[in-house]
């Protein structure tokens, strides 16, 4: 019964915390603005299925996509027992999904295999973080916090899978000695007992609820930290490859306002729309946290900050100032700075700060080639092309500030309806001294 309280309590105060930030989080969502539409659902749930559920991008390199791989499988299998942990702890039973039956003993044993192999896979990845210089990891934006947050999410999982481990240990020792019925299968648990059989039942017992707690209580623990962790891609990255682009890569999506007064411009006979007496004016593109989209900061939340679109950008290849990570870590950072202050003051909030130049330099943003490849490479389908677009939309149609060569550009198309410094008539000047055959079509 006293296990019970003390269960039941640690549960509504880890829910608690975890529900504040996850409000936190929705008032920052509700100072951005709309996104595409969600359709196509059969499209997405394939999306989905492939790119989170089967890993395919990780697995571009096998070997550690294995083990990242890997790791993402065993969670999805591990969770059930958390699962069973979390009702048996409300519960007072003991192994309250056993009702299950020959699938409670594939989960079982998948689970305890799976806590091995996770195990094994974050003493590698720890172990490369810690100890090899793995150029994907470094970069002005990765601040000694960055690398912290890394290993204690990774040391975090590792005592989870440790705790796993012995908690199965424990079970499997106190049944055998006990003479109780082994609920599950526990392959690990079984070959470790092979060797540690000499233990005494009060010893399996006493590892059995020391692991347990430690184990339950991690999860808890571990739960309320992602919401301020690059690791809170545990819980966003599936819903984020869910709610992916489906454009195809480098299409620009129209400003509704623009193309509204294009084709007004255009048929200025048409009725024009009428404007609402509490309008006001929009910004065109993006100049900080409250001009992005919802998606655009659900991407910056889904970050794992792994460093895959950094390492296949050609602007950051070829030494430009320009990290397609870095402009999703700005973001989140930013919205984390104002966020909290445009929830209190209002979403006109301001704190003469920005998103661009404050943390995303002019240079940055015009270093991008728009080739997609960050987008395209990005295992949780971030798209930073778009809000690089939105950031470059902020700088022409604001501030009129572009580099010369495009300022030269604009004043072309402006004049001459092409980016060339002809008019029209004289294109095709050039020809007047060929000798060209008369029959020649032009
Ligand atoms: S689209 Fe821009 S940011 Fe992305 S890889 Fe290409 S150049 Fe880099
Ligand atoms: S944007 Fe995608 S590829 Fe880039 S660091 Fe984040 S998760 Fe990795």
């Amino acid at each position: 019964m006293l296990k019970q309280i003390l269960f039941s309590l640690s549960f509504i105060l880890t829910l608690a915390a975890f529900a504040c930030s996850i409000n936190r989080l929705a008032g920052f969502f509700r100072m951005t603005i709309p996104a595409f539409p969600i359709r196509d659902i059969g499209k997405r749930i394939r999306l989905t299925l492939s790119v989170a559920i089967g890993q395919t991008k990780i697995f571009r390199k096998p070997v550690l996509g294995l083990f990242h791989a890997l790791v993402f499988w065993g969670f999805c299998i591990i969770i059930f027992g958390s699962i069973e942990m979390v009702l048996d702890g409300l519960s007072g039973s003991e192994k309250v999904l056993k009702i299950l039956g020959p699938a409670y003993d594939v989960l079982m044993a998948s689970g305890d295999i799976f806590a091995l192999l996770v195990g094994v896979a974050i003493i590698i990845f720890l172990t490369r973080r810690l100890f090899f210089h793995i150029k994907r990891f470094e970069g002005d934006e990765m601040n000694s916090w960055s690398h912290k947050d890394a290993t204690i999410s990774l040391s975090f999982i590792l005592i989870l899978m440790i705790s796993l481990i012995t908690m199965n240990l424990g079970y499997v020792g106190l049944m055998s000695h006990t003479g109780g019925n082994i609920e599950g299968i526990y392959p690990i648990g079984i070959l470790l007992f092979s060797m540690l059989h000499q233990l005494s039942a009060e010893t399996f017992g006493l590892i059995y609820e020391v692991s347990w707690w430690l184990h339950i209580l991690l999860i808890f623990l571990f739960a309320n930290y992602l919401p301020y962790s690059k690791h809170f891609h545990v819980f966003m990255s599936i819903p984020n490859v869910f709610l992916s682009r489906l454009d195809p890569a480098g299409r620009l999506s129209n400003m509704e306002s623009i193309t509204r007064e294009v084709k007004f411009m255009m048929n200025p006979e048409a009725t024009p729309v009428p404007v609402p007496s509490d309008y006001q004016p929009e910004r065109f593109g993006v100049k900080d946290a409250e001009d992005v989209t919802w998606k655009n900061y659900f991407d910056a939340l889904s970050c794992t900050q792994c460093g895959r679109c950094t390492a296949v950008c050609p602007a950051n290849i070829t030494g430009r100032k320009l990290s397609p990570r870095k402009i999703m870590m700005d973001l989140r950072a930013r919205m984390k700075e104002k966020g909290p202050l445009m929830v209190k003051h209002g979403r006109d909030f301001s704190d003469n700060r920005s998103l661009i130049r404050d943390y995303i330099s002019e240079e940055e943003i015009w270093a991008c080639t728009t080739c997609n490849a960050c987008a395209t490479e990005c295992p949780v389908n971030i798209d930073h092309p778009s809000l690089i677009i939105d950031l470059r939309r902020y700088l022409v149609m604001e501030e009129a500030s572009a580099p010369g060569e495009l300022k030269a550009v604009f004043s072309n198309i402006e004049n001459n309806g092409a980016p060339w410094q002809y008019s029209a008539e004289d294109r095709l000047l050039w020809t007047k001294d060929l000798e060209i055959c008369e029959n020649y079509p032009l």
